[in-house]
């Protein structure tokens, strides 16, 4: 079985409330869901924990915005990803409706 070497990465993510978000995000694989007209980070969460692995940089694991010009099969084929604040606290700033 073979494993994913590259993802794109999540080269910048201002939702700093984040538990994943240290300096970036350290989410191994990130979901971007598809609700109403936000792509919104769905891996996004508030807790006293602190998640992910802190030498790795977050990357997309999965993407639901299949309308997006960088969606592949419900993965992400863009270079790489910028989160923040949109119609949510942490949207996929990179999301481009085709
Ligand atoms: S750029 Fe598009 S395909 Fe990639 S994660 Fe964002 S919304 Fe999904």
């Amino acid at each position: 079985m073979k494993t994913l070497l590259q993802s794109p990465p999540v080269r910048e993510c201002a939702a700093t409330v984040c538990s994943f978000n240290d300096g970036g995000c350290h989410a191994p694989a990130i979901t971007v869901a598809s609700s109403g007209d936000a792509a919104s980070c769905a891996t996004f969460v508030e807790s006293s924990v602190s998640g992910g692995i802190a030498d790795i940089t977050g990357a997309v694991g999965a993407c639901a915005r299949t309308e997006c010009v960088f969606n592949a099969n419900l993965a992400c084929s863009a270079e790489s990803i910028t989160v923040g604040p949109g119609a949510t606290v942490s949207d996929c700033l990179t999301y481009q409706p085709a």
